[in-house]
């Protein structure tokens, strides 16, 4: 079973109906894919705890949907639908500018059913004389489609997938004939966004080893096999390489493969420079290897003191590590909590109490409850007669609770700079947010001084997911950063790091500058469902990229330490 699957089909259904001019449907689809492809767990285990429509946007048909796909293989609405409309929307979605209509008006007009089709019917010059089209839309239609070709593999966000990744190596520890097994590549350097999965192993029975791999099932699709690699597609639509090294080569390919491209191309030159040779099989001089079992004898042997994964990207790290100067970066054990975290109160989908138990199970200590404010009317932000009656629930559930939750707002800061709470309010609050959400196509003069504002204001503790930025989605805003980072320091207001995988923003380079400024930070996953509270992680991982160390965020002080932060 694969949740991708479904939420493909789903995605496909929505485009059938948007063909057909159904109101409203297509976008109840969309909703329902997205929930199942974000989800940690097989669908089939939320189904056989009959817990499908606890689900965000999964109503009774689309679950009946769910169930018939679970129990047939096959799913009838997306059968007829998929009979009568027989084109690769999964493909043309990607493609920007191929809505489903345009697609099916060009299926409809030139009979194109494919990217192939399209190409040729893009060469030969039809599309253009299309009605409705024309030699612009065409052009257009073009680069995009040369746009697409580029990104040959999809990339997916890391803070989606990693469960899955993780839960994949466990079993191989834990069922094959390996002795140790490690995940390498931008995945082990927690990168937001990860084109494939690398993954490393030793064994004395590498045919066995990688027969059990490929007989694993999540492996989809099998693209090369070998004793030392093995290429396979897995059922979530991503590549895996799995690679079987020598004991003596296990840290010298771990280096190699976890990169980045640029620190590797720095330690080759550095190994040059010595007299030796590095690749992926050890440290060589001559022909001897004289490292290469463990990494840390790997860059010990180079001069250097072993590099965190997250600080691999050449940006320094080299040099630092030269000197003994590298960061002691946070730990994610040190993180003791989350500081934005939402309920059903405005637009999460959990209750109070089921978000503090999740939370609890976690292994928080504390989690600050950052509702919308009434500014938000999409979100059903709360007004201040709400916040207080949510605010006494909060009061009295801490009473018996294990872990503290601190009261506290996702706060609008308006357009001009003011915000939508009165002070009186804010100040028997825990933790206070401050976020544009809303005309953000401000100029950038005006944007940063609403922003600056708000900082000054005394109001706000924290700026949420400062630049706006949504991973393939939007672009961040507009603003003066350095005035914004100078403003935030002069007031003592934290920058967040929100953890969500869309937004992971503040993004590693801006956290790495930001610093430098001597602000300090709070990190938040912003989940708006009790499983969306692992994305503290995320959160953690860019910290961690950006060299903040343990006194740099605030998530690693005692809650009391955070209730008494100045605002
Ligand atoms: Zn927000
Ligand atoms: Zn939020």
């Amino acid at each position: 079973m694969s949740n991708e699957e479904i939420a493909q089909m789903f995605l496909d259904i929505a485009d059938f109906l948007e063909i057909e001019n159904v109101q409203w449907e297509p976008r109840a689809y969309r909703k329902a894919a997205l929930t199942i492809s974000s989800l940690p767990v097989d669908i089939k285990q939320i189904y056989e705890e009959g817990k499908l429509m606890d689900l965000e946007g999964i109503g009774s048909s689309i679950s009946k949907s769910i169930e018939e796909y679970i129990k047939t293989g096959r799913m009838s609405k997306y059968d007829s639908l998929s009979k009568k409309y027989p084109l690769d929307l999964r493909a043309f979605r990607k493609i920007q500018g191929m809505g489903p209509k345009r697609a099916y008006a060009l299926y409809k007009k030139l009979g194109i059913r494919s990217i192939n089709d399209l190409k040729s019917a893009l060469e030969s010059g039809k599309i253009r004389k299309l009605e409705g089209f024309g030699e612009k839309s065409e052009m257009q239609l073009k680069h995009n489609l040369e746009s697409f070709m580029k990104v040959k593999e999809e990339r997916k966000m890391l803070g989606y997938v990693i469960d899955y990744f993780e839960a994949l190596a466990r079993e191989m520890r834990k069922n094959g004939p390996f002795f140790s097994v490690e995940i390498a590549g931008s995945t082990r350097r927690m990168k937001e966004t990860v084109g494939d999965l690398d993954i490393l192993a030793t064994s004395d029975k590498p045919q066995k080893g990688m027969e059990f791999f490929t007989g694993m099932k999540q492996v989809k699709e099998i693209i090369v096999k070998g004793d030392t690699k093995t290429s396979v597609k897995l059922d979530i639509g991503i590549n895996c390489d799995l690679r079987i090294v020598e004991n003596g080569s296990f840290g010298a390919a771990m280096q190699y493969f976890t990169g980045n491209k640029d620190h590797n191309v720095k330690l080759r030159k550095i190994a040059i420079s010595k007299g030796l040779k590095l690749n992926e099989y050890g440290l060589f001089k001559g022909s001897t290897s004289i490292a290469g079992a463990t990494e840390e004898k790997v860059y010990e042997t180079l001069g250097l003191k072993w590099i965190e994964p997250e600080l691999r990207e050449n940006t320094g790290e080299i040099e630092a590590a030269r000197k003994g100067t590298l960061p002691k970066i946070v730990k994610y054990e040190e993180i003791l909590g989350d500081l934005h975290v939402h309920t059903k109160d405005s637009d999460g989908a959990n209750s109070l109490e089921e978000m503090v138990a999740a939370a609890e199970g976690f292994g928080h200590k504390f989690i600050a409850i950052t509702n919308h404010s009434k500014g938000l009317r999409i979100a059903n932000g709360l007004d201040e007669k709400r916040f207080s009656v949510f605010n006494n629930k909060i009061d009295k559930l801490n009473e018996k609770s294990n872990i503290k939750i601190l009261k506290g707002v996702e706060l609008e800061i308006l357009k001009d700079g003011s915000v939508d709470l009165s002070a009186g309010v804010l100040k028997n609050m825990d933790f206070v947010i401050g976020a544009m959400h809303q005309n953000t196509n401000m100029p950038r003069k005006e944007l940063t001084n609403r922003l600056i504002r708000a900082i000054e204001s005394g109001l706000i503790n924290t700026v949420a997911h400062p630049t706006g930025r949504k991973i393939g989605e939007r672009a961040p805003f507009d603003l003066d950063y350095e005035s914004i980072f100078e403003a935030c320091k002069k007031n003592d207001v934290l920058l967040e790091i929100d953890g969500f995988p869309e937004r992971s923003d503040l993004p590693f380079d801006m956290v790495k500058l930001a610093k430098v400024y001597g602000i300090r930070f709070s990190l938040g996953s912003d989940a708006h469902r009790d499983m969306q509270l692992r994305f503290i992680r995320m959160a953690g991982a860019i910290a961690r990229r950006g060299w903040l160390e343990k006194r740099d965020v605030v998530n690693t002080m005692d809650y009391k330490d955070i209730q008494r932060l100045k605002r």
